[in-house]
């Protein structure tokens, strides 16, 4: 089939080239692999009851430092999408015992976890987009009217001009290789998402690792993100880039975080139930750097967008969504 614009991802930069794109009558097609859109946005239910508590695996909260971002948050906060959450938020000493580290920080949640939040800005535009998931791009090839693309099924989709938002090394797999090495070179770290469940109260809502061997990164209490938060806690534990790097047993590894997590909270190993772990091998660029995308990509009908483009984190995501749809369609 034939679409104006097909963009591959469907986290929070394709969320923001589709909000840039809004009213202009393109048929658009948003694919991803993944069974639901999110990307690294993702929430885990203890259920498949869609009531049932919730915890953040991926991104945990966004800052909105820039007015391009500032300008429809206030529409989603009207709607109920988002609210501000204010942690009592800890950091790891140089011993790594937790200090309160209070700050000025204005942090955004959404009251049913961040995935739910990029889906409901996905699904403002639903009416105009033709969402296909549980499909990856195996290849994209510029054709006489802009680009082909084959899935893993063997189908090929059709479309003037092309956006991808997956992160580098996905995006240089499907790209031709004269194209692929336009990509700006970014080193991508990997992170070990350990949930957990806790009956014991904390003093602190969040944690962050700090300067020490303790191979904690960050660790929240996804219930404090609730307004009528109960006492008990479902944790999400992430893992330092170096303690993430080059895990070959991520149910080992999991274990050995949940130890050393307990020990800073002074409790016992088993006072924190397993609940789920996930190892993200592109989580975050290990470099804040703003690219655009190359010209001679843009001569192709071809943008690249994604957090790794714009300094990183769900704020760089939207940014590049936005400037990538921009120079797509200047002009
Ligand atoms: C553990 C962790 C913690 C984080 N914490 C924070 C935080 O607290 N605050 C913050 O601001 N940011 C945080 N981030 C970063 C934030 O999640 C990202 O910056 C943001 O979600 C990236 O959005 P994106 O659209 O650029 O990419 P993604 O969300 O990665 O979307 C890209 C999509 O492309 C799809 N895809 C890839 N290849 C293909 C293919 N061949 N075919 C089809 N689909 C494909 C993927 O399935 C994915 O859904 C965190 C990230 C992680 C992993």
């Amino acid at each position: 089939m034939d679409f104006d614009l097909i963009i591959i991802g469907a986290g929070v930069a394709a969320a923001s080239a589709l909000d840039t794109l809004a009213g202009r009558g393109l048929r658009i097609a948003l694919i991803d692999k993944a069974r639901s859109a999110g990307g690294r946005c993702a929430t885990r239910r203890l259920s498949r009851d869609p009531q049932s508590p919730w915890l953040d695996s991926g991104a945990q909260y966004f800052t909105a430092r820039s007015a391009a971002l500032r300008q429809p948050l206030e529409r989603w906060r009207a709607q109920g999408w988002l609210h501000n959450w204010s942690p009592r938020i800890a950091c790891l000493d140089e011993q790594a015992v937790p200090q309160p580290s209070p700050d000025q920080q204005t942090r955004w949640v959404s009251p049913l976890g961040l995935n739910r939040f990029v889906r409901q800005v996905i699904a403002e535009h639903n009416q105009s987009i033709e969402m296909l998931l549980g499909t990856r791009v195996l290849s994209a090839r510029p054709s006489a009217q802009g680009w082909q693309l084959e899935d893993d099924q063997a189908r090929q989709w059709q479309c003037r001009r092309l956006l991808v938002t997956a992160p580098p090394a996905q995006a240089r797999d499907l790209l031709p290789a004269t194209l692929a090495t336009a990509l700006p070179a970014v080193e991508m770290q990997a992170c070990l998402a350990v949930l957990l469940s806790c009956e014991h109260a904390l003093d602190f809502d969040a944690l962050f690792g700090g300067r020490n061997t303790s191979g904690i990164g960050w660790a929240a209490n996804s219930l404090s993100k609730l307004e009528r938060a109960p006492a008990r806690g479902l944790w999400t534990l992430h893992a330092d880039a170096q303690f993430s790097h080059g895990i070959v047993d991520p149910e080992q590894a999991a274990q050995d975080l949940t130890d050393r997590f307990a020990s800073v909270c002074g409790l016992p190993a088993h006072a924190f139930t397993p609940v789920h772990q996930h190892l993200w091998r592109y989580a975050r660029p290990a470099q804040a750097q703003i690219h655009d995308t190359p010209s001679m990509l843009l001569a192709q009908q071809l943008a690249i967008a994604g957090d790794w483009m714009h300094g990183g984190r769900v704020e760089g995501a939207w940014l590049s969504g936005q400037a990538a749809a921009r120079a797509l369609y200047a002009g």
